[in-house]
């Protein structure tokens, strides 16, 4: 992936990128913090990939990013550990505690996929990323019991990976609620 040639455009208001959005080369030089630097070496990740490196300090930063690159190159990590660092950065998440089955799950991070199989896959490869964070990722598709499903929510959600059809149950049923999604992917 390192040969594939990278072009990035800037928003208007920003006329060169600021030192701390430049790309990186080693995930060792992002200042993601302890945890997600420890998740990334339990991973074996030490080299970003390039859509990796170019995106993930402009998220950081803060900016919002599209970001295209082919099958394989990396993105679901390019786009969930900025969500995570944000997400850590806001203090220990809140939950409601002993609502149980009758309790709205407020979901703080939403990753739309169109099918199952890419739902799954991006809950597969991002947990290891939100492990002993405190964050909790669940997943979300149809064909496979709402119940089941749903009680892992209960237990917390902040970042939800979901196909519309499952999500829109879920919200029709007022079970979960998107009032606080700050992210959106
Ligand atoms: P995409 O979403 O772009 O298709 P993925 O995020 O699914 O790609 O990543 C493809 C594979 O490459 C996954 O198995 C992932 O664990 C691995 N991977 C991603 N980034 C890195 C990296 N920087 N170093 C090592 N392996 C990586
Ligand atoms: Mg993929």
């Amino acid at each position: 992936y390192a040969d594939i040639p990278v072009e990035v455009e800037l928003p208007r208001h920003l006329a060169s990128l600021p030192e701390e959005m430049k790309p990186v080369t080693q995930f060792a030089g992002l200042k993601c913090g302890r945890v997600l630097s420890r998740n990334l070496n339990f991973a074996g990740f030490s080299v970003p990939t390039p859509v990796q490196g170019h995106s993930v300090p402009m998220a950081i930063g803060g900016l919002d990013v599209i970001s295209v690159a082919q099958t394989g190159s990396g993105k679901t990590l390019a786009f969930m550990l900025p969500i995570l660092y944000r997400l850590l950065g806001a203090g220990p998440p809140e939950r409601g505690g002993y609502g149980g089955r009758t309790a709205v799950v407020v979901i703080q991070g939403l990753v739309l996929a169109p099918t199952r199989e890419l739902a799954s896959q991006i809950y597969d490869e991002s947990r290891k990323f939100a492990c002993r964070t405190g964050l909790r990722i669940c997943v979300a598709y149809g064909g496979t019991p709402f119940g089941e499903q749903m009680r892992e929510l209960e237990r917390g959600c902040e970042i939800l990976v979901a196909t519309p059809g499952r999500l829109d149950d879920m919200y029709q049923r007022q079970r979960i609620t998107l009032s606080q999604v700050k992210f959106l992917v």
